[in-house]
C-alpha cells in the first residue's frame, strides 16, 4: 500500500503577487514531483496570508471608490484565494508531470471547513485582516456591516476576525477518493473555507482557521499516514535563536510536549506548527508527523532527514 502523505506549505513560501507565485510554485512542485515519482499519495495544503490580503485589500479599495461595488466577506475572499492558488499549483504539478511523461491528474478541492458555532473564538476575534483604519471610519465601518475592529500598536484601527478550531472536513470523501485514485489533490487552502451548521445546512461564516491545524484535521480523518509540515526551517529547534540552538532529529508527544511547556516554540510561528502534529500523531496508531523545509521534503519523507514527531 503506498503510503499517504498531506503537506502543508507555508503561504508566505508563495509570493506576494501572480508573477512571483507563478514562480514559487514551480520551486514547490518540483519537490513534490519527486515523492510521486516514489509512489506517495498525496494531498497539499497551502497557506494564503498574502493572497487572500491581497484579494481582500482589491474589494475594500474599490467599495471605498465606489460604493456601487459590492463589499466581498472574508468567507468568499477565502475562496477566492483556493482558486487561484490552487490553480497555480495545479498548473505547475500537471505540467511537470507531462514534461516526465507521467499520467498523474492534479485537482484543487474548494474546502468547507465545519467548525463549531459555540467556539469561544467567536466571542474573541483575534486575527487582524484587511486594511488600517481611522477610529471614526472603523466605527462606521463596524455599525453598518457587522464588523469587530482593535486597535492595532498605534496603527490605527484594523478588522479582526475569529479564528475558531477545526472540527470536520466537508469534502473528506471526495478528497480521499481522488487521493485513491492516484490524483495529487489540493485542499483545505488557507485553512479551509469556516462554515456551521445551522437547521441541518452549512453556513460559511468570516473567520480564519489555522492553515497548519487544518492540515493536521484533514490528516487525521482521510487516514493519511504522515503529516508534513513544510515552513522556512529543515527543523524545529530548542533554544531557537540563541547561541545553544539544537536542531531536533526524531521526538516523542511527550518530549515534544515538554519542549512547548518550557516555551521553546513561538506563538503564531511554530507553536502552532508542532501542536497541529502532536495532535495528529496522537489521533491514531502509527501516525508521524514531519516539520522541514520545503527543499528538504524528499530527504526528511525518504531518510528521516527533518524533524519527526511521534508517538513513541
Ligand atoms: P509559515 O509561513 O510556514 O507558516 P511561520 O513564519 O509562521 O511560517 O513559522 C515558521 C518560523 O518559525 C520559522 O521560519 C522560524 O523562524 C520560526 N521559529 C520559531 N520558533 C522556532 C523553533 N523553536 N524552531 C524552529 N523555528 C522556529
Ligand atoms: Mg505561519
Amino acid at each position: 500500500m503506498n503510503k499517504q502523505l498531506v503537506i502543508a506549505l507555508g503561504g508566505n513560501a508563495l509570493g506576494n503577487t501572480p508573477d512571483e507565485q507563478k514562480q514559487a510554485v514551480l520551486i514547490a512542485a518540483s519537490h513534490i514531483v519527486s515523492l510521486v515519482k516514489d509512489g506517495y499519495k498525496i494531498v497539499i495544503v497551502h497557506g494564503n496570508g498574502p493572497q487572500v490580503g491581497m484579494i481582500n485589500l482589491a474589494f475594500e479599495l474599490a467599495y471605498k471608490e465606489n460604493s456601487n461595488v459590492a463589499a466581498m466577506p472574508f468567507a468568499e475572499c477565502s475562496a477566492m484565494s483556493q482558486g487561484y492558488i490552487g490553480f497555480h499549483l495545479q498548473n505547475a504539478l500537471q505540467n511537470m508531470f507531462l514534461e516526465q511523461g507521467m499520467t498523474t491528474h492534479v485537482s484543487t478541492a474548494i474546502t468547507q471547513v465545519i467548525v463549531d458555532q459555540n467556539d469561544p473564538a467567536f466571542q474573541n476575534p483575534t486575527k487582524p485582516v484587511g486594511l488600517f483604519y481611522s477610529e471614526e471610519t472603523a466605527k462606521e465601518i463596524g455599525q453598518e456591516r457587522g464588523y469587530t475592529f482593535i486597535e492595532d500598536s498605534g496603527r490605527g484601527f484594523r478588522r479582526v476576525v475569529p479564528s475558531p478550531e477545526p472540527v470536520d472536513i466537508k469534502e473528506k470523501g471526495t478528497i480521499r477518493c481522488l487521493m485513491e485514485n492516484g490524483d495529487v489533490v489540493i485542499a483545505c487552502g488557507g485553512g479551509g473555507i469556516p462554515v456551521y451548521r445551522e437547521d441541518g445546512m452549512l453556513r460559511s461564516v468570516d473567520a480564519v482557521i489555522d492553515k497548519d491545524k487544518a492540515a493536521a484535521k484533514l490528516a487525521d480523518v482521510i487516514n493519511a499516514d504522515t503529516f508534513i509540515v513544510l515552513t522556512a526551517v529543515p527543523r524545529v529547534a530548542v533554544n531557537f535563536g540563541k547561541p545553544d540552538q539544537k536542531w531536533l532529529d526524531r521526538i516523542t508527544v511527550d518530549e515534544a510536549n515538554r519542549y512547548i511547556e518550557e516555551g521553546h516554540f513561538a506563538p503564531g510561528s511554530m507553536l502552532p506548527k508542532v501542536e497541529a502534529a502532536i495532535k495528529f500523531v496522537k489521533s491514531g496508531p502509527g501516525r508521524e508527523a514531519i516539520i522541514t523545509s520545503l527543499e528538504n521534503a524528499y530527504n526528511a519523507v525518504t531518510e528521516d532527514n527533518g524533524t519527526i514527531i511521534c508517538s513513541e
